[in-house]
């Protein structure tokens, strides 16, 4: 199953904050850590904001923080919310399968996409930054480029 690329960078940006320690980073500076586009990334963080797992202050000074519920959250839970409950087959789509009112297939594959979240919903944010990759994470630069 390939997730959205949203989904990665949700989780990607969980991670770099629970790292981050008592630094407050902006989006833009965690666009730049991640390599993706800022409006990418803000619409990410507004996500995680809407779940409670991520705090934003604004002005001089302020940033992004992961919140208690962020750094305990389940990986299964931000990548069912973030991935929504659609098929992993569009089987309703603009030319409907005909096999869809009655497909075996169709039932075999929602229990494998309902296995594959649930064999991430024991795994933390806190255990994926673990060593080695927290320190991988803190060795990517936040520098935002000068444009
Ligand atoms: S064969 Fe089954 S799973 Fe595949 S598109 Fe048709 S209804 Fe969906």
């Amino acid at each position: 199953m390939r997730l959205l690329r949203s989904t990665d960078l949700a989780l990607r940006v969980l991670m770099r904050l629970a790292v981050e320690g008592e630094s407050t980073p902006t989006t833009r500076e965690v666009a730049a850590a991640m390599e993706v586009p800022y409006t990418h990334a803000a619409k990410v963080v507004a996500g995680l904001q809407h779940m409670g797992l991520v705090s934003a202050r604004r002005g001089r000074g302020g940033g992004l923080a992961l919140s208690e519920e962020g750094r305990t959250a389940s990986v299964g839970a931000v990548v069912r919310a973030f991935e929504g409950d659609g098929d992993v087959v569009d089987c309703e789509g603009a030319t409907p399968c005909p096999l869809a009112s009655g497909c075996r297939l169709r039932g075999a594959l929602r229990r494998a996409q309902e296995a594959f979240f649930a064999s991430l919903d024991p795994v933390t944010v806190a255990d994926v930054v673990a060593s080695p990759t927290g320190p991988l994470l803190l060795g990517i630069s936040r520098t935002v480029p000068v444009d």
